[in-house]
């Protein structure tokens, strides 16, 4: 065994170094924590090269003395801790008095600095942390520090550093987080010369979130707080119906430094359970605030992690604080867009086959109603939905459902069919009365589909039932396709289940490229900072999707073609969950099924929306054929109940 010695400084160093210096990103964190602890009201922040070249931050806040600069530099130097004490009541940001001591070991770095009120200034330069000497100086009042050829005396690390491009979002990341978590702070970051973010630092939170998330995620906010016991929560979260892709758009701070918390992020997506699109996550810029004793944020070199003393009064606290704010400010918001949402189904059907949907919707007076022998039935629920709030529509359209199918009703019907508030798309008073009593007459012998729809040209392949050994019964809660075979088995189909399966074989037999269609007017999708940085990395694969993306800056990626069977509409949330997919996959395979996975998703009829007879029966017939049994996700397509089976519950057998 060699002797043990004491590590040469220098050498104990460049291992501190490794610890608090990974990337340029968390030079630039520290620096501008400094920033912030010396009483900054602006700061500024330069970076070329992703940081490897430059970085200078630049701030207006107390300055150092002269006499003190090269103090400021040895390892366990600082101003902010004197006792053990301190360290359970940490306020400021920076308190290990590492920082300087690490990165000056690391680069050549240049420090500018004038103490306020003082008369002059002083300069220091170091090199691998050996410092020069000090020069009087002339600056403005504040400091400025210089970071150039950064891990220039450490190639082992350099060679792991990640491209420019990653370096700078990295960069870019930070100082969205430091811009909200400072609104009182003006910040402006400049990359590679150019302006990338400028907050006013007018001290109003939505101020910042404006300047550093974009407009669009600042349009789709609601303000919220609210408290538990000593636990303070306040900022914006996402309206229910403005969901994310991913999880990319939840910022948290807590104490005002920004943290990844699962615990968080669990209290706040449980505040919008049964709210949210399955798949769809909610943004957030969220601040909780507690006593510093309450919270342990030394456990994480990098301090984006924290430990809560009380955990489940943390997450009653966001929880509550997201509920009731969502119940207070969303609801009218809510419900507007609901209303636009949910009935998306005739663009859809124009794109199955126009010339279909124009005859069809000439031929009927209602808007998009189904043609099946329940026609009476599905006005009679359109009218107890209106009248119902958006939360209990299913169970109301269901519930009214029953009394209606008593036949001895008709009397009733005929008044409660008649929409409470006509729209101008409805039919005149009598004619729900004709449709009822025409249906009184035919239910129990009217075919599945009706005779008017064979004669509807390119539709009878699909529709002569003489050749179809099924019959297709019709749909329930908008979901479920019923079936009977002409062998006397019952089938229920999920119809999404069904069309994402199709569409998911089709994809990855991927014998066609995928039909394109190109945008009218080309969509900036402003998406999280690490979405489009992962989208940019990958845009040849998004264009064997069939979307052509270019960068566009800022995050944003200029969509100008889309997959031809994706509403345009859905193009971000395709695009988030794309980088959703990218980032979890474990192999390049497993990546790629995940992104066929959305795609066939995406491009599905969805249960809940109206469909049309015309595209059920093709659903119906390829499950017939066995061509369809599970769903990519493998939940099962159909159900099948045989004659027996149905015989046994009715005791018949
Ligand atoms: P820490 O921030 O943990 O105290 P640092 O190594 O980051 O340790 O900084 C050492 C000391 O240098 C700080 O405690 C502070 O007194 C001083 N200092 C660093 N940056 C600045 C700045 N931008 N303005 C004023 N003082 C600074
Ligand atoms: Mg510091």
């Amino acid at each position: 065994m060699p002797h043990i010695q004491q590590l040469a400084p220098h050498i104990a160093d460049l291992i501190a170094a490794g610890e608090v210096v990974e990337r340029p990103a968390s030079v630039v964190k520290e620096l501008v924590e400094n920033a912030i602890d010396a009483g900054a009201s602006a700061v500024v922040v330069e970076i070329q090269r992703g940081g490897m070249g430059l970085i200078r931050v630049t701030d207006n806040g107390c300055g150092i003395a002269p006499t003190e600069l090269p103090t400021a530099f040895l390892r366990h130097a600082t101003s902010k801790l004197r006792r053990a004490e301190d360290l359970s009541a940490i306020g400021t940001l920076g308190f290990r008095g590492e920082a300087l001591a690490a990165i000056s070991a690391v680069s050549r770095v240049e420090i500018l600095t004038r103490q306020r009120g003082a008369v002059s200034g002083a300069m220091l330069r170091l090199e691998g942390g050996v410092p020069g000497t000090v020069e009087e100086a002339g600056a403005p009042e504040g400091t400025a520090i210089s970071v150039r050829d950064l891990f220039y005396n450490t190639p082992a690390r350099l060679k792991f550093m990640r491209k420019d491009s990653a370096e700078t979002a990295a960069v870019a990341g930070l100082m969205q987080h430091l811009a909200l978590s400072h609104p009182d702070i003006s910040f402006r970051f400049l990359k590679d010369g150019a302006d990338a973010l400028h907050t006013p630092g007018d001290r109003k939170l939505d101020s910042a979130v404006y300047a550093a998330l974009g407009r669009d995620f600042a349009r789709s906010l609601v303000q919220v707080e609210g408290r538990g016991g000593d636990i303070q929560v306040h900022g914006f979260v996402t309206q229910p119906l403005m969901g994310r892709g991913s999880r990319a758009m939840q910022t948290f701070f807590v104490n005002g430094r920004f943290i990844k918390s699962q615990l968080l992020t669990a209290a706040l997506e449980e505040g919008y359970r049964n709210q949210l699109m399955k798949g769809k996550f909610p943004g957030c810029v969220l601040f909780v605030t507690l006593p510093v004793t309450a919270v342990d944020v030394n456990v994480h070199p990098a301090k984006t992690a924290v430990k809560f003393a009380r955990e489940r009064e943390v997450f009653d606290a966001v929880y509550h604080t997201v509920l009731d704010g969502l119940a207070e400010k969303a609801a009218p918001a809510r419900t507007k867009a609901v209303e636009e949402t949910v009935n998306p189904r005739e663009d859809f059907f124009l794109r199955m086959d126009a010339g279909t949907f124009r005859q069809q919707a000439a031929s009927r007076p209602a808007p998009a109603r189904p043609a099946y022998n329940t026609e009476w039935r599905v006005d009679k629920v359109e009218d107890s939905v209106k009248k119902v709030p958006y939360e209990t529509k299913r169970s109301a359209a269901f519930g009214s459902a029953p009394a209606s199918v008593v036949p001895k009703s008709a009397p009733v019907k005929k008044e409660s069919s008649v929409p409470a508030t006509p729209s101008p798309a409805t039919p005149s008073p009598a004619a729900p009365a004709a449709v009822s009593s025409r249906q009184e007459e035919k239910r129990p012998f009217v075919p599945a589909i009706p005779q008017e729809k064979l004669e509807l040209p390119g539709q009878e392949t699909l529709l002569k039932r003489e050749e179809a050994p099924w019959r297709m019964v019709g749909e329930v809660l908008r979901t479920y396709i019923i079936c009977e075979s002409q062998e006397g088995c019952v089938y229920l189909i999920d119809k999404h289940a069904a069309h994402e399966r199709i569409n998911f074989d089709r994809l990855k037999e991927g014998k066609t490229p995928p039909m394109r269609q190109t945008l009218l007017r080309p969509i900036a999708a402003e998406l999280a900072r690490e979405d489009s940085a992962l989208l940019l990395e990958n845009l040849p694969l998004l264009e064997q999707f069939g979307f052509a993306c270019e960068d566009f800056g800022d995050n944003t990626l200029l969509v100008r073609e889309v997959p031809a069977d994706i509403d345009a509409e859905d193009t971000v949330s395709t695009l988030e969950e794309f980088a959703q997919n990218l980032r979890s996959g474990r192999s390049m395979e497993e990546r790629r099924e995940n992104l066929l996975h959305t795609m066939a998703c995406k491009a599905a009829i969805k249960g809940g929306w109206y469909s049309d007879p015309a595209e059920l029966s093709v659903l119906v017939e390829k499950v017939q054929k066995g061509e369809v049994r599970y769903c990519p996700h493998g939940r099962p397509v159909a159900v099948k109940l045989t004659k027996y089976e149905l015989e046994k519950m009715f005791k018949r057998a």
